[in-house]
């Protein structure tokens, strides 16, 4: 609890320990920001605890068609050991073994799929990664997708307004208010409905409160998730950014956390 709220992060990266430092280095130079953790599941729980973090969406993005199985195998073993963690799993539009890994997420507890077309270069309508889609619709699992770069045009808001389009029932949680540095198009191409919801990842830090609060509400607080984007950020930081915006407390309460556990737990 923080400030009387359950709070659920919505956006949270974690790595394997030997490998945290140099995929945090990685994402930290390909956004040229600086990183608050290194993403170690023990470090998210010292940032989540010294927060009063009750829970987070954990995922990591396969940036080689070869990691998927390894990352699924690691968030599938983090989540049996916490039970605070809802896993997302990765997949590679590329990989060769597309449908037997998704078979075996399917065979697994996981909530839904993590997807980061700048970091998997694949234009996000690209109609060659409909298949994928085709199967991730056909299971009812949402995908957490990265939105918005403010150089490259893989994971613009309106690339997903046409996959929102072509795929009726596929459920979407559009990461970064829908488009990371791309928030006005975003406010125009996209609209929230039972299967698009968004997170506010890496967003509050780089808007005014006033900005903040216009798309939040603009979206529609009943459809957003707080989300920290986790290592990027500190959990206690970025909530002192939210409750800055001073949203009214039945947004705060829905956002934090009731939004998310209606959402994940609906097909
Ligand atoms: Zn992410």
């Amino acid at each position: 609890m923080y400030n009387g709220y359950t709070v659920i992060d919505a956006h949270a990266h974690i790595f394997p320990d030997k490998i945290a430092e140099k995929a945090t280095e990685g994402i930290s130079q390909f956004y040229d920001l600086p990183m608050s953790h290194e993403g170690r599941m023990g470090e998210l729980l010292q940032s989540g605890d010294r927060a009063g973090m009750d829970g987070y969406l954990v995922c990591s993005t396969a940036t080689h068609p070869a990691q998927a199985g390894a990352i699924n195998a690691f968030i599938g073993e983090i989540c049996t050991q916490y039970p605070q963690c809802i896993g997302f799993a990765a997949l590679h539009p590329e990989s060769e073994m597309l449908e037997e890994e998704f078979k075996a997420i399917l065979k697994q507890p996981f909530k839904g799929i993590k997807l980061h077309p700048d970091f998997q270069s694949f234009n996000m309508d690209d109609p060659k990664v409909y298949p994928m889609y085709e199967m991730i619709q056909a299971s009812g699992l949402p995908i957490l997708m990265h939105m918005g770069d403010p150089h490259r045009c893989f994971s613009t808001p309106t690339r997903m307004a046409k996959v929102l389009k072509d795929f009726p029932r596929l459920r979407v949680i559009a990461a970064h208010l829908g488009g990371y540095r791309r928030w006005e198009e975003a406010a125009e191409m996209l609209r929230p409905s039972d299967r698009l919801r968004l997170d506010t990842s890496s967003c509050l830090g780089f808007m005014t409160p006033e900005d903040a609060v216009r798309f939040i509400r603009r979206h529609g607080a009943e459809n957003c998730f707080f989300g920290v984007d986790f290592p990027m950020w500190d959990h206690t930081e970025e909530l002192e950014r939210f409750f800055a915006l001073g949203l009214t407390d039945a947004e705060n309460r829905g956002i934090l956390a009731e939004n998310l556990i209606e959402w994940i737990h609906s097909k």
